[in-house]
């Protein structure tokens, strides 16, 4: 049993749509909604999407209310006749729909305001269930409600998501934490990422930590993988230190304060260095890994692609003899190139990278997927490294350039 998922409130989602059902809109709604439910310390147990349709949409609704705690739901408060949550929660409540006055009384004044009167078509926007409370929709034409179904908390939203997410934070969010405020006091969590290894393999290193009281998350954030510890109840800050620990001696180096590119740009501006790139297979990806960093202009001084052979040899200064004996696909190639980004660019550390893609191009010595990365430091060089990943062309490239930088991040972190 895993502890860290039982405590507190279990919250459901039900989102209404055709077009979520028809696989036309992606659901950020529920992404949304998930996320706030979390901070408030709600475990968002089910997802449930349905159709517009009345006995589905009345079968979601029942079936959330009797297995959660609290119930929010997303859509169907439109003017249109598609529009069916305000008539099934009636249903369900043994109530009719009324005009809601507030809401009612604003709609007339904007209308009012254009030279318009409301017509009926409209006014179906501005109805609640008779026995629910109005949430005031603070951006939009249709209020949201709370009902009580099964003796469950049932909060109704629209589906717009900007009204969606206002009506949630102005009355939803404070009843919510005082569902789940006292969960949410006794939760812990801290997040990991984690990289050079896959993600079964960081599993099984930590496969011992999930036990009563402690949950270990994993998820794959390519290339790296993200490990999110969550604890909850009486002593979870000790826990979390406990686990804290634990993670950074079974895992070591491997885990990469920020990210790869982050934690290098931080290590390279530590050791007050700086650093320059050649690349051939990636393009520009390591460039662009370390350029997204924000102050990353103190330390990298830029990045040179050199694709075909003559741009090696006259922008980096590899030998034609290396060219020709070894191939640009080599380790003496990633070499001489993390030598030239470093010479030539006047920075303390070179970083090269050189191989196949694919999908095409590989040989039998070589197939696709091989890579050669190389640093040269203030130190010396650090020898070339063969990688072999074995995906398509897009995994290669940017396996490749977390590879590359992660030379340096590691190389300077052992100094310390
Ligand atoms: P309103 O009451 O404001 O008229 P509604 O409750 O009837 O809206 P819909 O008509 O289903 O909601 O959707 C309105 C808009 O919101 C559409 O643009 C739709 O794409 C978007 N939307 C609806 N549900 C979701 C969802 N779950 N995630 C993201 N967008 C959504
Ligand atoms: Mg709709």
């Amino acid at each position: 049993m895993r502890a860290g998922y039982d405590a507190g409130v279990k919250a459901e989602i039900v989102t209404i749509g055709d077009e979520l059902c028809r696989g036309e809109i992606t659901d950020t709604n529920a992404q949304n909604l998930a996320a706030a439910l979390w901070l408030e310390g709600v475990t968002c147990a089910w997802i449930t999407s349905c159709r517009d349709d009345a006995a589905d949409i009345r079968e979601a609704v029942t079936t959330a209310a009797r297995r959660a705690g609290a119930v929010i739901v997303s859509g169907g408060l439109g003017p249109t006749s598609d529009d069916l949550t305000v008539d099934v929660m009636s249903a369900l409540c043994a109530t009719e729909p009324e005009i809601e006055p507030e809401a009612h009384r604003r709609m007339a004044d904007r209308y009012a305001a254009m030279g318009r009167t409301i017509g009926p078509h409209n006014e179906r926007q501005v109805r609640i269930p008779g026995t629910a409370r109005a949430l005031t929709n603070p951006v939009g034409a249709a209020p949201g409600f709370e009902v009580t179904v099964e003796g469950t908390p049932v909060f109704c939203l629209p589906g717009v998501p900007a009204e969606l997410l206002a009506i949630f934070s102005a009355h939803v969010s404070p009843r919510i934490a005082a569902i789940g405020g006292e969960a949410l006091n006794r939760r812990r969590e801290h997040s990991y990422r984690v990289f050079g290894l896959g993600e079964s393999d960081v599993a099984a290193a930590l496969a011992t930590m999930d036990h009563d009281g402690l949950a270990v998350h994993y998820r794959v954030a390519f290339p790296e993988i993200v490990v999110k510890v969550v604890t909850r109840g009486e002593n979870a800050a000790a826990r979390l230190a406990a686990a804290d620990a634990t993670i950074r001696e079974r895992l070591g180096q491997r885990v990469v304060k920020g990210g790869v590119p982050e934690a290098t740009v931080a290590s390279v501006m530590d050791a007050g260095h700086t650093l320059a790139t050649a690349e051939s297979c990636t393009g520009g990806l390591a460039g662009q890994l370390i350029t997204r960093v924000a102050g990353a202009s103190a330390i990298y001084r830029g990045g040179i692609i050199a694709y075909h052979n003559d741009a090696k040899r006259a922008l980096l200064g590899v030998s034609e003899d290396t060219l020709r004996t070894h191939g640009a696909v080599s380790a003496e190639c990633a070499g001489e190139m993390a030598h030239g980004a470093k010479t030539r660019l006047a920075a303390d550390w070179g970083v090269a990278i050189t191989g196949i893609a694919g999908p095409s191009g590989g040989t039998a010595d070589k197939p696709v997927g091989t890579v050669f990365i190389a640093a040269a430091g203030p130190q010396g060089e650090i020898p070339a490294r063969r990688l072999l990943w074995p995906g398509p062309r897009e995994s290669v490239r940017r396996f490749a350039a977390y590879c590359a930088i992660d030379l340096v991040r590691r190389a300077l972190e052992k100094d310390q």
